[in-house]
């Protein structure tokens, strides 16, 4: 066995000199014996006893294997249809922890994931018998209103970041559900309804801070590590393990006006048509998302989804034509509380639900297009389907698209389309065909992929295509932080050393 220097924690030391024992190591305290490891050329390799405990006496988190309690919580992420079992989770509670567990891997060529949120739709933050890395425990987020800078752990829900902010009328923009993960929304882009006024999330970072897979913990800003600054910023995931973001924030003040027209399905091609005409002259301070939802009992409604980033008075009137198109069944434009007005469709895509999706990017929407969608709203199904269009453009295409890495900077909407069931069912397979059925007629219509929202299949052709001319510069970085490839459970950029 290879003795190895595990980087001493202080958090470690202090929690155990304040607490008898060690509250974490008996809390999670996992029976200890040789394990089998995945390795990333697919075989295993045996991380033996002795590390495992040198390991878990050197953490101010707690070490899991299958047997510990808290190892299925652990192991959960928001895409109930993923069943990953790693063979260690390192819940990690300090950047020392963060070096522990990334020497670790590293050292045994580990099969390797990273949990912020646990929120990626393919379930890329567990792995099926490695080491996952659960940063999920670090989860405070904070607010400098004199400089208007937010922070955040690595392992912070955005709700957090939101809670901070707003108590100084400020803001950073970020994404509309608020149990998402910040940490894998920011390094892949991040877009909410801000982004249309001030960009996306990764164009509002100032710094973020990071252990690479050498075990260094690094700082990237404009002004240091800039390469890396500059790949964090939109295919972050490969880079390292974050542990610590700072986000410029915007004084928005707290109230908007914002809400939801309802219509019905049957308004499907008046709905869409009028979406599509309407996208072009939108101004900057809207954001308007256009949905159609499909339940089981055959109904549905479709949406506009609006929210206007200035004043109330100056909204109304953007927003009033709009509100006179078509027979809404109701019309819930009002002035709410940003909180509020974030958290507002966190119930209707909980935790734990099946969901399998299709994504990508497109700049408009043609009336061929609106024919399969109208068909895919009448055609009925078992399992509730969803089509949702998330306007982004506005300042995000202002920025150059070799500014970061971030790539989509001609996209004017984001399409997803998918179905979600409640419980594991055997005819999940067909489920799933039938998605990829209605999602290869709509492909050809879209411009590349948002990475946070891929599903695996087809990916690696599909990542370099919409990395497009940032991809070899990329690979350049990946080569240079992390040749042997350690962080792939992502849109994996492939070293070519
Ligand atoms: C219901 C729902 C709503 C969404 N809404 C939006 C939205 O409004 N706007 C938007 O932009 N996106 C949205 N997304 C997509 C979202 O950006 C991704 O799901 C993203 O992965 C969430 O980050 P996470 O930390 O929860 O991810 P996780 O599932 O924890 O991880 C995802 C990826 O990030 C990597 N990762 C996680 N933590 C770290 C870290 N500390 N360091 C390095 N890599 C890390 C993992 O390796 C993995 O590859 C939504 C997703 C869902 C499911």
């Amino acid at each position: 066995m290879k003795r190895r220097a595990f980087v001493n924690s202080s958090l470690a030391a202090a929690v155990s000199a304040a607490l008898p024992n060690g509250v974490f190591a008996q809390a999670g305290s996992a029976v200890l014996g040789d394990i089998n490891l995945k390795t990333l050329d697919g075989g295993s390799k045996v991380l033996e006893k002795a590390v495992l405990k040198e390991l878990q006496a050197s953490l101010a988190g707690r070490l899991l294997l299958p047997t510990s309690e808290g190892y299925d919580d652990a192991r959960k992420v928001w895409n109930g249809m993923i069943d990953h079992k790693p063979a260690v989770i390192v819940q990690v509670a300090s950047v020392s922890d963060i070096q522990n567990a990334v020497n670790i891997a590293r050292d045994y060529r580990a099969l390797t994931s990273i949990k912020g949120g646990g929120h990626n739709v393919a379930g890329k933050a567990m792995c099926e018998g490695g080491i996952a890395i659960d940063c999920s425990g670090m989860n405070e987020a904070s607010c400098d209103p004199d400089t208007r800078t937010a922070t955040a752990q690595p392992g912070v829900l955005l709700g957090a970041v939101d809670r901070a902010t707003q108590p100084y009328g400020l803001a950073t923009p970020a994404g509309v559900v608020s149990h998402t993960g910040a940490a894998g929304l920011t390094l892949g882009g991040g877009f909410g309804k801000l982004s249309r006024t001030y960009g996306l999330t990764a164009d509002n970072v100032r710094g973020i801070e990071l252990v690479t897979p050498d075990g260094e913990h690094r700082r990237a800003t404009v002004s240091e590590n800039r390469d890396l600054f500059w790949g964090l910023r939109g295919a972050g995931h490969n880079f390292g393990v974050a542990t610590k973001f700072e986000y410029q924030c915007h004084e928005v003040g707290t109230d908007f006006l914002s809400g939801w027209i309802m219509y019905p399905l049957g308004s499907a091609r008046e709905i869409l048509t009028a979406y599509a005409e309407l996208l072009p002259a939108i101004p900057k301070a809207l954001q308007l998302s256009c949905n159609a939802i499909m339940m089981l009992n055959g109904k549905g409604f479709l949406t506009f989804s609006a929210f206007y980033a200035g004043s109330i008075a100056e909204g109304e009137k953007v927003l009033a034509p709009i509100r006179a198109i078509g027979k809404p069944i109701r019309d819930g434009i009002e002035v709410g509380k940003y909180l509020a007005i974030q958290s507002r469709t966190d119930r209707n895509i909980p935790w734990g639900d099946q969901y399998y999706q299709k994504a990508g990017m497109l700049t408009e929407i043609s009336p061929k297009m609106v024919d399969m969608l109208v068909d895919i709203t009448e055609n009925g199904s078992p399992f509730q389907t969803a089509i949702n269009f998330t306007q982004v453009g506005g300042v995000i295409n202002e920025i150059d698209p070799g500014a970061t890495a971030y790539p989509n900077r001609k996209a004017e909407m984001q399409l997803v389309f998918g179905g979600s069931w409640k419980e594991r069912t055997d005819k999940q397979d067909d489920y799933i065909a039938a998605i990829r059925r209605s999602w290869e007629s709509l492909l050809p219509y879209t411009d590349g992929v948002y990475i946070n929202n891929m599903m695996g299949d087809g990916a690696e052709d599909r990542v370099r295509r919409n990395f497009n001319t940032n991809y070899d510069r990329l690979v350049e970085l990946k080569n240079k932080y992390d040749p042997m490839n350690l962080l792939r459970l992502n849109a994996n950029i492939k070293p070519t050393v």
